[in-house]
């Protein structure tokens, strides 16, 4: 089968590799992890360029001085060391079932990443290298969607497919409303009209202002990457 996408970047919360568990500090569950490498290889094996963002969530978030006592700015900057940690977990699996990759990383840290550098993270997707971005954008007062949204942007990824653990985007909070349906296919516009929330608002709009369309959809149910890359209505498609 003809895949639909020839290039993505995938955007993986940290939060989602933690599997709910708890108690201690103890971020991953490596039964995810695993799951999330084989699902990137079904995939790379069919010859699609794969680039991830992914989260920190699990391990730190900057963004409540109020109650932490640490410094805005501060405290984003643990949460971007955050995600290389996860970046280097999910390296490592990947690595471990046969599939290239490298880490770049936004924030330097030589001994264990190549620093961000466009032209080189695209030539290693032609050669078929995994791609992970860690340390989100860089800077503090961002997201890493908002990494997403500007990586995918900057490589020309044809679509950004956002992970999560809901199939996609709902008329309401599903765990909350259980009337609440979800769409298939919605327009930026709509999106913004109707106050639903895909992604913060800088990512977003930079999505939305590039033409970038974005894929809400269910990471934790294995084979779904899959089926989205091949074309099958999987999640919610804004465009
Ligand atoms: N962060 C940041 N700049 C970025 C990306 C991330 O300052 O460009 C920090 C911010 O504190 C954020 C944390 O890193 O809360 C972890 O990222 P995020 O909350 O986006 O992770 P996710 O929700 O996907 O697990």
């Amino acid at each position: 089968m003809q895949p639909k996408y020839k290039r993505i970047l995938l955007k993986l919360s940290g939060e989602a590799l933690s599997g709910n568990k708890s108690g201690g500090f103890d971020p991953f569950n490596p039964a995810v992890i695993e799951q999330y490498a084989n699902d990137i290889k079904l995939v790379t094996d069919q010859g699609i360029q794969v680039a991830i963002v992914i989260g920190g969530g699990n391990i730190y978030r900057g963004m409540n001085e109020s109650e932490s006592g640490i410094e805005r700015a501060h405290g984003d900057y643990m949460g971007m060391l955050a995600t290389m940690i996860n970046g280097m977990a999910m390296q490592a699996m990947l690595e471990k079932i046969g599939v290239f990759t490298r880490l770049q990383s936004a924030i330097k840290m030589e001994q264990i990443a190549e620093p961000y550098i466009r032209r080189r993270a695209m030539r290693h997707l032609e050669k078929g290298r995994v791609v992970i971005f860690g340390a989100g954008t860089g800077n503090p007062y961002f997201t890493t969607d908002t990494a997403g949204s500007l990586r995918a942007i900057e490589i020309k990824a044809d679509v950004i497919l956002k992970g999560t653990r809901v199939d996609g985007i709902y008329t309401a909070d599903p765990e909350k409303d259980p009337t609440a349906t979800r769409y298939d296919k919605i327009s930026f516009q709509e999106c913004i009209s109707k106050g639903l929330k895909v992604m913060d608002m800088t990512a977003f709009t930079l999505c939305m202002e590039n033409k970038l369309p974005i894929i809400v959809f269910d990471m934790n149910k294995p084979g779904n990457l899959l089926k989205l890359v091949e074309g099958e209505a999987v999640g919610t498609l804004v465009s």
